[in-house]
């Protein structure tokens, strides 16, 4: 810890002026698919109403607290908020409205299974104020699709992106998933082909994780469904970067492309590691205290029933804190942990996010945002990483990631974890 120089300026209470990215989780699915372990559950229709009544009370109750910082961006999460009764999340974007000053022309993001846009959703979307769809395609093969448990196929996933189109929707992300059981380089590259072929503005791509406790990965273990081979999904990855760099896509973060001026500002603060407010069962926040020099990430409760109970009570007593702090934070009754983010980790959070965007950080402004100096701090591994070839410095004193480390990204990064 030697080389940590100190913060250059004291950290800011949140509601500062860089404002807020706001996440809301919606934990509803129709079905829960196989391979995931997101907080997610089927068969809970019956506690529409009271989520509703929960998170709208949750968003404002942290509006209160904070002091209603601005929000920049907003990302209706899950789950499958698409999945919403009519109306709903309409009613979740008025009362952040309500709470929070959103800045004009802010991301507005809804999660959407393609099962769900119908003509008449899109439309119920659009007008709630709704700028940005993200759409979980995940493979244009009906077998794979299958396998996956997802509900729709290929067709219905182009007409879902058309009646987007048509309801005037013209930002529009599309989620791909490769290295699946079964999966061949040909199917993939037909997936990637009739993907390019609808020009979304934007698709995010994701090799399967085999995650703990999903059936997914016990039919592998039971033999019931071949295990992913890293060797051809890195191959998958190779055709898909070759692809869309052909086609004019701009390859801005390890798992994602856009085209020109459409990056996912949503993700964009995550990446530079900026705040963000998350509300509902079991959604992560980070934002920054008075006493936390590298800000406090917290969660809450898991279980939507028992959040809708704990928001409630919150709603009923939340008030303006003179300043944000880590026991302010924890005395929130929705809040199930927190963790207070030390320089060190500070520090590595922010070059390692930092990172994943493939145009580089500027290392100078980053570090007066984190108030170390990044460079002194990581110098030995800075020097190392960059001899082996893994990292690149560019003239404008912007570091970035090598090409032939997209592959090993983690590797780089538990660099500076262990650092
Ligand atoms: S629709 Fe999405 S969130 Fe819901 S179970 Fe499937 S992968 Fe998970």
């Amino acid at each position: 810890m030697a080389d940590v120089v100190q913060p250059r300026r004291t950290p800011k209470s949140t509601g500062g002026v860089g404002g807020i990215s706001l996440y809301v989780h919606v934990p509803f699915c129709l079905s829960k698919c196989p391979y995931c372990d997101f907080n997610t559950y089927q068969g809970i229709e019956s506690q529409f109403g009271d989520f509703l009544t929960a998170v709208t009370g949750e968003i404002e109750a942290w509006a209160r607290a904070l002091g209603r910082p601005a929000v920049n961006t907003v990302f209706l999460g899950g789950g499958t908020p698409s999945y919403l009764p009519e109306g709903d999340v309409g009613r979740i974007l008025d009362a952040i409205a309500g709470s929070y000053p959103v800045r004009g022309g802010a991301e507005i993001t809804a999660e959407c299974n393609p099962n769900d846009l119908t003509a008449a959703k899109c439309a119920e979307l659009r007008s709630a104020g709704i700028n940005r769809i993200s759409m979980g395609v995940q493979s244009m093969d009906n077998g794979l699709l299958a396998m996956l448990g997802r509900r729709h196929d290929a067709d219905e996933a182009v007409g879902a992106l058309e009646a987007c189109r048509r309801a005037g929707f013209e930002n529009v992300n599309l989620d791909l998933m490769y290295g699946l059981p079964h999966q061949s380089l040909g199917q993939w590259r037909d997936t990637v082909e009739r993907i390019l072929s609808q020009s979304p503005e934007h698709i995010s791509m994701y090799s399967l994780t085999l995650e703990d406790g999903t059936p997914l990965k016990r039919w592998v273990e039971q033999g019931n469904l071949p295990e992913p081979d890293p060797d051809l999904a890195a191959d998958m990855y190779d055709l898909a970067r070759s692809a869309l760099g052909n086609a004019g896509y701009h390859h801005y973060e390890i798992s994602n492309w856009c085209r020109a001026g459409f990056e996912s500002e949503h993700n964009l603060a995550y990446w530079r590691n900026l705040e963000w407010l998350g509300v509902g069962p079991g959604a992560h926040s980070s934002l920054r205290t008075v006493d936390s020099p590298g800000g406090c990430r917290f969660w809450t409760v898991r279980s939507p029933r028992e959040y809708a109970r704990l928001a409630d009570e919150w709603f009923g007593t939340a008030t303006q804190w003179e300043s944000a702090t880590a026991a302010a934070i924890e005395s929130v009754p929705t809040v199930d942990g927190l963790e207070s983010i030390d320089e060190g980790t500070a520090a590595a959070e922010t070059m390692f996010l930092g990172l994943r965007l493939l145009d580089g950080m500027d290392v100078g402004e980053a570090s007066a945002r984190a108030g170390i100096d990044l460079a002194a701090r990581y110098a030995r591994e800075l020097g190392e990483l960059t001899q082996d070839g893994l990292l690149v410095w560019e003239g404008d004193g912007r570091l970035r990631l090598a090409e032939e480390a997209y592959l090993v990204a983690n590797q780089v990064f538990t660099r500076f974890l262990a650092s």
